[in-house]
């Protein structure tokens, strides 16, 4: 028995040592460390590159788009192997990948997704992320099944669904896309819709808290049937505010149905705590693990595959995690 615990502990250490080819180092930015969705990429990131056996340095950009830019030159300086990049603003994703080509380094974007052309003029350009609408029609869907199974939730009986829409970043698809698609969603379960105030909160719970304040004031709280937030820390801050008035703390006759995005921490403890309905699994751990290997086998110089990184490569250029829907049922297997 013993013989076989070192057997296995021999190529252990045999793996890992061959696992890295080369001595690979990667620099990366994220748009800012105060994100809780992002904090579990960066956490996932690091977790993967030290099972790996190379070097990551992450920074924080702060929010600002001019320390970013001059942060990966930092890094290009510094004889980065690879560069992972989470943009401030996506649309300055041009720049940064034309600094990379111009050294032949690898780059891979995450989250923020970068335009088509900006992805076709480097062969070593990735992106990493997942796909929005899929988000958006899932969180659609978790509101329309709780209306299918509470017709009582439709609480004027107007057969519509009077509803408060928080957007994420203005610009950053998974905001656009969400909103999109999550009403979407609803129309395509048959339910007519009304909004009662639509605005963006910047994934920021605090921010989402005051605008949901102003709309329970401006609408009535009576009046609201459900609320769709693009994120889950924005679901959290309108859940505050609801808890201001006496709502969803547990009194059947004063809930109304709250859904977000990212299956955080804190939101799996709000679907434990019944003060969320429904939140979509954004996959942070697989997103964070994908970035890294994507680094790793391309500042190698590897082809850039699923038998290299072990996620399906779509196009030769994105990998697409899936989301999930994440409800009463199945939440618990989500808590880490
Ligand atoms: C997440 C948000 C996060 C944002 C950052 C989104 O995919 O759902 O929680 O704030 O990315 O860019
Ligand atoms: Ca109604």
């Amino acid at each position: 028995m013993k013989r076989v615990f070192a057997l296995a502990a021999v190529l252990a250490v045999v793996f890992a040592g061959a696992a890295l080819a080369t001595e690979v180092y990667v620099g990366s930015c994220i748009y800012k460390f105060d994100d809780t969705f992002m904090t579990g990429v960066r956490n996932a990131m690091k977790a993967e590159m030290d099972a790996q056996g190379g070097t990551l340095e992450i920074v924080d950009s702060q929010s600002r788009q001019p320390l970013q830019n001059d942060q990966v030159d930092t890094y290009i300086t510094k004889g980065a192997n690879a560069l992972i990049v989470n943009p401030v603003d996506r649309t300055a994703s041009l720049p940064l990948m034309e600094k990379a080509k111009a050294e032949g380094i690898p780059i891979i974007f995450i989250n923020r997704e970068p335009d088509p052309e900006v992805m076709k003029a480097y062969d070593k350009v990735w992106y990493d992320g997942a796909k929005a609408e899929e988000s958006g029609t899932q969180s659609g869907e978790i509101i329309a099944d709780y209306f299918k199974a509470n017709p009582g939730a439709d609480k004027n009986k107007d057969g519509k669904i009077q509803y408060i829409m928080l957007r994420g970043e203005q610009g950053h698809q998974d905001a656009v896309l969400r909103t999109e698609y999550s009403v979407k969603a609803l129309k395509a379960a048959g339910f007519g819709l009304v909004e009662l105030g639509s605005d963006t909160a910047n994934w920021d719970k605090v921010q989402a808290t005051d605008k949901m304040k102003g709309f329970i004031s401006a609408a009535g709280i009576e009046n609201i049937e459900a609320v769709l937030a693009n994120n889950d820390d924005m679901a959290l801050g309108a859940i505050e505010a609801l808890k201001a008035e006496g709502y969803n703390t547990g009194d059947p006759a004063k809930f109304i149905p709250v859904v977000g995005v990212d299956a955080t921490a804190p939101a799996l403890e709000a679907m434990k705590d019944g003060s969320l309905l429904g939140t979509v699994l954004n996959d942070a751990d697989n997103q964070g693990r994908a970035a890294v290997r994507v680094a790793v086998a391309a500042a190698e110089g590897k082809p850039v595959t699923r038998e290299t990184v072990g996620y399906e490569i779509t196009d030769g250029k994105y990998v697409w995690v899936p989301y999930q829907k994440v409800t009463k049922e199945n939440y618990q297997q989500f808590m880490k």
